[in-house]
């Protein structure tokens, strides 16, 4: 039986279900405490209310200079300078320096619990940046692990020489991306999987050696070209010689900036002939969604990658089961709901905001690495049996918790994500911006915090235009690396680094005119929004829910239709 609940949220009202299926899960997920069952409600805010209340804790992108209040070292941090909220950098957070048990305090019950946590989370050190695993040579990498000679790669893990980089996995020497999976050698490519030597590629698979492709798979050495298999030598979705091929190339010189735009501009037009698939995905079983792959039983999600039996969960990957409102990012994270930014060998994590290696039954936690049965704690690593940071027995813990929970029914706290207006971040700079924009009046009406904060300009004595650069990439002295480039769109000014010079002149491609978070925008503009339409197949007329609006101009055949148009 489906129950039909309305949104909560005064400004949404919108009416959604909760099946069967997902009580089933809210029960299998319950916490249990001295042999009973503490069930937790169905949920009381529509799906996209709880994905913008979890969005609204991640600040991804906007990262200011600052330094570690232990060390006094110099650091990036995601920490405005304004932000009250004491950092550390990673050595020291990770050192033996300071203890967070220290700032561990009672439950007073005469107050909501989520006020003493947040008093909590203002005190215990934080890291400046959520980084895990080994690193090496990754100082300005942000929600992200394991990687090598690494530079502003968000979303990202077991990553080496990458740059600019959102959802970046396994990948190599890439540039500038959003998605790919197991590349090496992308520059601007979106949702890119096992590919080698890509520019400007969208939604390929097993390509290489290729520019200005979208929707391929298994082609090699192709340019311009959209929806072709197996593939080598086209152009223009035109098959030509290995020699004509070569000759027609010579007179592309992408290391010009005009042309390249000329190219991506050209590959949008191609892309109107040719007919999409109703969603984004591969290999997914009994799933509904987009942009999955290799899926299982996995609905109403957008960008996982290898889950299974999962619902509203966005940015998961790596084997990651039984999961429910998630955001980022798995590592096999099971057994959870309602959490941000959790994984690593994680199990049964509930409402936990960061929830890192090895962590298991964590309740209403704010950043944890390697901790177990705790509730309420923040910035703790190798902890158990802990409340509100303070250290209890097992027997202590299991009698106090079942109280709290309590306490939380009567607060209406107990199976609520904690409320956006408790971000340590102004909304405008945390990722639910980007998904649900809100004006400054609209966000501080509804209680939720704004920054108007701009990060410093890069400390340079001179700064050029975009405009005014010279056309082709050969003709840029090495004396930009002490420049600053006013952006073409923003008019914020960056900063071209040693490596990514190199990158540009060994790969002859321009040098980019838009600042590196434009560009993260321009990328994500290119992907479909996570909202579904009805829509009718353009082949068949059959009905489909699909990403793709009605308005928009591309050719979208339901999954049986395309199939049998491009194989
Ligand atoms: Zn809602
Ligand atoms: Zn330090
Ligand atoms: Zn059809």
């Amino acid at each position: 039986m489906t129950v039909q609940q309305i949104c909560r949220n005064s400004w949404c009202k919108q009416s959604f279900e909760v099946t069967d299926d997902d009580l089933a899960f809210y029960d299998q997920v319950s916490p249990v405490f001295g042999g009973k069952k503490y069930a937790i409600p169905p949920p009381t805010l529509c799906p996209d209310c709880r994905q913008q209340r979890r969005l609204s804790f991640c600040n991804e992108f906007n990262l200011s200079p600052g330094s570690c209040a232990l060390c006094k070292k110099r650091t990036l941090s995601q920490f405005s300078p304004k932000s009250l909220v004491p950092y550390y950098c990673r050595e020291c957070w990770h050192s033996d320096k300071w203890d967070a048990h220290t700032y561990g305090r009672a439950v007073d019950f005469s107050r909501p619990f989520f006020e003493q946590l947040h008093e909590l989370k203002l005190r215990v050190p934080s890291l400046a940046l959520d980084v895990q695993g080994e690193l090496q040579n990754c100082d300005y990498i942000h929600y992200a692990g394991s990687s090598k000679n690494s530079y502003l790669i968000m979303h990202a893990d077991f990553c080496e020489d990458c740059m600019y980089g959102y959802g970046f996995k396994h990948d190599r020497s890439c540039m500038d991306g959003f998605y790919n999976l197991q590349c090496e050698l992308l520059y601007d490519c979106i949702d890119c999987n096992a590919s080698y030597g890509l520019i400007h590629c969208q939604d390929c698979i097993n390509c290489h050696s290729s520019a200005f492709l979208r929707d391929c798979i298994g082609c090699k050495s192709c340019f311009l070209c959209a929806g072709l298999r197996n593939k080598e030598y086209c152009l223009e979705n035109e098959q030509l010689t290995k020699e004509e091929y070569g000759k027609r190339l010579q007179t592309i010189d992408l290391g010009s900036s005009a042309q390249y735009q000329k190219c991506a501009a050209r590959r949008k037009e191609i892309e109107r002939e040719h007919p999409f698939k109703e969603f984004h995905g591969h290999n997914t079983e009994r799933c509904s969604g987009d942009y999955l792959v290799s899926c299982k039983d996995t609905h109403a999600s957008f960008d996982c990658e290898d889950v299974e039996r999962a619902k509203f969960c966005y940015q998961v990957v790596t084997g990651a089961k039984n999961v429910y409102d998630i955001y980022q990012y798995g590592l096999k994270l099971q057994e959870s709901l309602e959490c941000t930014i959790s994984g690593e060998n994680s199990y049964h994590l509930l409402f936990t905001l960061g929830g890192n290696v090895s962590c298991s039954d964590l309740l209403y936690c704010w950043y944890m690495e390697n901790a177990k049965s705790c509730f309420g704690c923040v910035n703790m690593k190798h902890a158990s049996y802990c409340i509100l940071n303070k250290q209890y027995t097992r027997e202590e813990y299991e009698n106090l918790v079942p109280k709290i929970i309590e306490h939380m029914r009567k607060t209406g706290e107990w199976g609520e994500f904690l409320p956006s207006s408790l971000s340590l971040f102004g909304y405008n700079k945390t990722s639910a911006q980007v998904y649900f924009p809100l004006k400054t009046a609209d966000a501080q009406a509804r209680g939720w915090q704004w920054d108007d904060e701009e990060a410093p300009p890069p400390e340079v004595k001179k700064t050029i235009d975009a405009k005014m650069l010279p056309d082709n990439q050969k003709d840029i002295p090495d004396d930009i690396l002490n420049w600053a480039i006013r952006c073409e769109v923003t008019g914020r000014p960056f900063k071209i680094q040693p490596q990514e010079l190199t990158f540009y002149r060994t790969q002859k491609l321009p040098i980019p005119r838009r600042h590196w978070y434009q560009r993260h925008l321009d990328r994500f503009q290119q992907r479909n929004p996570r909202t579904f339409w009805n829509r009718s197949c353009a082949k068949c007329g059959k009905e489909i829910r699909t990403t793709y609006a009605p308005d928009r101009p591309e050719i979208v055949y339901c999954e049986d239709c395309y199939l049998k148009e491009v194989y």
